[in-house]
């Protein structure tokens, strides 16, 4: 995927709102999630609509070089659980889990001092039969920090050390929604146990 020309060298607007589509008018669009301003590209976004193109494609560069150049380093489940987190679309029942989800995995890193594959596990347990929840809320208006801000990094021990203060930033913007998501965890956590003393 290309990433669109200058869009991570912008600087993100004040936060409107989620939902909020930006000005397309001058080429530019504004993620409806982690406000970043980038100009417009054609090309996919996240599966729950939480993110603008342009941001998806910042997001999809950085997890390259994830898999490519750093060899899959630990902190690459910290990335996507801070992008997914920062890209609420609750247009859907899946859409509502995926933050949730994504919410217990830096819980569990950032909190509990989990390690990436026993964060996989345990978040595969937190919703075992799908069911529906209430959207976790207030969505907050985090803008500060983005995706944007691990791009340049030069190398994997910069990369590591943005993602990681990208993702301590969306975890503490979600306060308010703690207490909701280390009982998730902790009932994960349990479940896990279970399947494995089966
Ligand atoms: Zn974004």
């Amino acid at each position: 995927m290309t990433l669109p020309p200058r869009a991570h060298t912008m600087a993100p607007r004040p936060h409107e709102g989620h939902g909020d589509l930006g000005d397309r008018g001058d080429r530019s669009r504004r993620c409806p999630g982690c406000g970043l301003d980038a100009p417009a590209v054609d090309g996919p976004t996240d599966p729950y609509g939480g993110a603008s193109a342009a941001c998806w494609a910042a997001f999809q560069h950085v997890t390259v070089r994830d898999y490519g150049e750093f060899r899959y380093p630990e902190v690459h489940r910290l990335i996507v659980d801070a992008y997914m987190s920062q890209h609420p679309g609750y247009a859907t029942p899946a859409g509502r889990r995926s933050v949730a989800v994504h919410l217990v995995g830096l819980c569990l890193a950032l909190e509990r001092g989990a390690k990436g594959k026993a964060i996989g596990k345990i978040m595969a347990c937190v919703f075992p039969d799908k069911q529906d929840i209430a959207a976790p809320e207030p969505i907050p208006a985090l803008t500060e920090v983005t995706v944007a801000s691990v791009l340049d990094a030069p190398d994997l021990a910069s990369h590591s050390r943005l993602a990681r203060a990208w993702a301590e930033a969306v975890w503490r913007s979600w306060t308010p929604t703690h207490v909701r998501v280390r009982q998730w965890a902790d009932q994960a956590t349990a479940r896990g146990r279970s399947v494995r003393a089966r």
